[in-house]
């Protein structure tokens, strides 16, 4: 399979001085991390990041993540982010692409099921559906992943009944303090 790169990233930010990482920082690119960055840009939403081939995977999630096995939350994927932005958080000034404040909602390590490796990954992210188990401090255990819709590139990403799974739980409204500062997206605004 191809590698993909971060052209798409880097074309879009052109010129600009948004302050966000640029993918020169040295990270273990082979690290099973993942993260998720509240991001109030013109549109509210998470951003789940995943590691695979060297690069953050990205979605756009508009209602967050889940612990609720019923619920389908809709995620739009986005283009590969570098390695280094998995623990961005900051404020992208206006007039750059993505403008707003960035939270590090949760951040983690994550498992493959059948302890298949981030090749095996890579290729059920372009077939359009992985499973993964998540290690992070507010996400936790198994997600699944399935693509419905190529060419808008819209998932949909859904909690698996397992031992983490709660219906209670809403971790997206009750949680919301940042894992990197316990800042809210609020005291952000606030500064
Ligand atoms: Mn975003």
């Amino acid at each position: 399979m191809a590698h993909d790169n971060l052209k798409e990233y880097r074309e879009k930010r052109k010129g600009g001085n948004s302050g966000e990482p640029d993918g020169t920082r040295n990270t273990d690119n082979r690290k099973n991390v993942f993260s998720f960055q509240e991001h109030a840009a013109s549109t509210h939403h998470y951003d789940f990041r995943l590691a695979c081939d060297g690069v953050l995977k990205s979605w756009s999630v508009p209602k967050g993540p889940s612990t609720d096995p019923r619920d389908k939350r809709l995620a739009i994927q986005t283009e590969d982010h570098p390695m280094d932005y998995l623990d961005f958080e900051g404020t992208i000034p206006e007039g750059n692409y993505g403008a707003g404040n960035v939270l590090l909602w949760d951040m983690g390590t994550y498992d493959l099921p059948e302890n298949t490796d981030q090749d095996a990954l890579s290729e059920s992210i372009d077939k359009g559906h992985f499973k993964v188990i998540l290690h992070g401090k507010k996400v936790q255990g198994g997600y699944a992943m399935t693509r419905i819709d190529e060419e808008k590139n819209h998932w949909l990403l859904v909690k698996r009944d397992d031992e983490e799974a709660d219906a209670r739980r809403n971790p997206v409204s009750t949680e919301p303090e940042s894992v990197k500062s316990e800042k809210t997206i609020k005291d952000m605004d606030n500064e």
